[in-house]
């Protein structure tokens, strides 16, 4: 369905859990998250359920994501669950990738068709540094997992931030060049962590490799090809290029509440609601999607939680 501003509204963000395996410093306190008690978290089936009520309200594409999918008890469960729904025709999943190599195989026989693999850095002593303890070999292991068990279109999600990763821009582009993936720099955007690190705007990665062609816009990556390339950069300019007029998501988190709007704090429980009470209060978050975010203007997004609560 449309929202009131005429966007057609397909694809759906649902967090399964806030927890991670990770505690990447522009993302998670240092310190982690207190575990919550698991009845304050949806259970498989309100996922699931959740899932299907947004399929009847014209979801197509849906992506699991969190904190950590790969930690989420009954991950599977919750995979097979999504991807048999009638009207999902795309089911997608963002990780950190570290237990892909278990799961790339089960995930992909659960019906996950395309995956998202967060990587800022191709440096061991970077990656340990900016994830607080995470093992880069563990990442590339789990990405030749997954290209193992057949997922194809595989994108790496690269979130730009000055003094940091700038030099590896090239790099990067140079895995696109080399390898069928899609690169995707991120703006860092100021979301709780988020001033941990220090802003890059995405046209660096243009000022960086100037050889890049455009290849055309993929939902809100304006995507580019290095000349010969096998794969493609995106640039997801939140920041730089509000790209709102063409936003099509809307979010729910892991403890079953609606986001209209990843940087507005409204927020519209769900828990409880079944059937056609679900669909209709589904039906007026998307209508209630305002227009834009105001993050250029106030300096900070006003999502209320950090992006570990609510997945990106
Ligand atoms: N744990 C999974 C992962 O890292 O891919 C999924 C959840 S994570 C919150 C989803 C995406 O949000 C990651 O690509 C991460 O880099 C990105 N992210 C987290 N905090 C961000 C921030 N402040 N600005 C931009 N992207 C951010
Ligand atoms: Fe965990 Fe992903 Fe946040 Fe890193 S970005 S702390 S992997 S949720």
């Amino acid at each position: 369905m449309e929202d009131r501003h005429a966007r057609p509204i397909t694809y759906l963000r649902l967090s399964v859990t806030d927890l991670c395996s990770l505690r990447c410093r522009y993302c998670m306190p240092a310190g982690g998250v207190p575990k919550r008690d698991r009845r304050d978290l949806c259970s498989v089936e309100e996922l699931v359920e959740t899932a299907r009520a947004a399929a009847d309200c014209g979801i197509r594409k849906v992506r699991l994501t969190g904190g950590e999918p790969l930690v989420r008890r009954g991950i599977l469960d919750i995979c097979r669950g999504v991807a048999a729904i009638s009207g999902v025709e795309e089911l997608c999943l963002t990780t950190n990738g570290l237990a892909l190599s278990q799961l790339a195989g089960p995930l992909r026989e659960a019906g996950v068709d395309r995956l998202n693999v967060s990587l800022d850095t191709l440096r061991p002593e970077r990656y340990a540094y900016m994830t607080r303890g995470g093992r880069l070999e563990d990442v590339f292991r789990g990405l030749e997992a997954a290209a193992e068990a057949g997922f194809s279109g595989t994108k790496l999600n690269v979130v730009l931030m000055k003094g940091f990763n700038e030099d590896e821009i090239p790099g990067f582009v140079d895995l696109a060049r080399r390898y069928p993936l899609e690169i995707r720099f991120i703006e860092l955007m100021p979301i709780g962590q988020g001033e941990a690190a220090e802003f890059l705007p995405a046209e660096a990665v243009l000022e960086a490799c100037p050889d890049l062609l455009p290849a055309g816009d993929s939902g809100v990556a304006r995507r580019y090809r290095s000349p010969g390339g096998l794969g493609t950069v995106g640039l997801i300019a939140p920041m730089s290029h509000c790209f709102c007029q063409s936003c099509d998501r809307i979010r729910v988190t892991a403890d079953g509440k609606l986001k209209p709007c990843l940087h507005s704090d409204q927020e519209i429980p769900l828990r409880g609601l079944r059937g056609e009470a679900l669909r209709r209060v589904i039906r007026d978050g998307i209508a209630a999607k305002p227009r834009r975010h105001h993050m250029n203007e106030t300096g900070h997004s006003g999502a209320g939680r950090n992006m570990h609560q609510i997945g990106g």
